[in-house]
């Protein structure tokens, strides 16, 4: 399991999170940040400090929003 950014980070880019995550597993992207689903370890320290609610926890994803947690996966799978 894993947090996920979904659409409202598009054209955000606060990049708070990318402070605070532990494990060092946020990135940008082109559009939006992104955060290895490999590495997170579910802390939510992220989540805490979205200031446009981007952030979820994979089971609290709404079906619209899954397609993120898949373009996280293809963004570092391509690394
Ligand atoms: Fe990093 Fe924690 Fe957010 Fe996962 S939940 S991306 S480990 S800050």
């Amino acid at each position: 399991m894993a947090f996920v950014i979904t659409a409202p980070c598009k054209n955000e880019l606060a990049a708070e999170c990318v402070e605070v995550c532990p494990v060092d597993c946020i990135e940008k992207g082109e559009d939006q940040y992104f955060i290895d689903p490999a590495i997170c370890i579910d802390c939510g320290a992220c989540q805490a400090v979205c200031p446009v609610e981007a952030i979820y926890y994979e089971e609290d994803l709404r079906p619209e929003e899954e397609v993120y947690l898949e373009k996280a996966k293809e963004f570092f799978s391509n690394r």
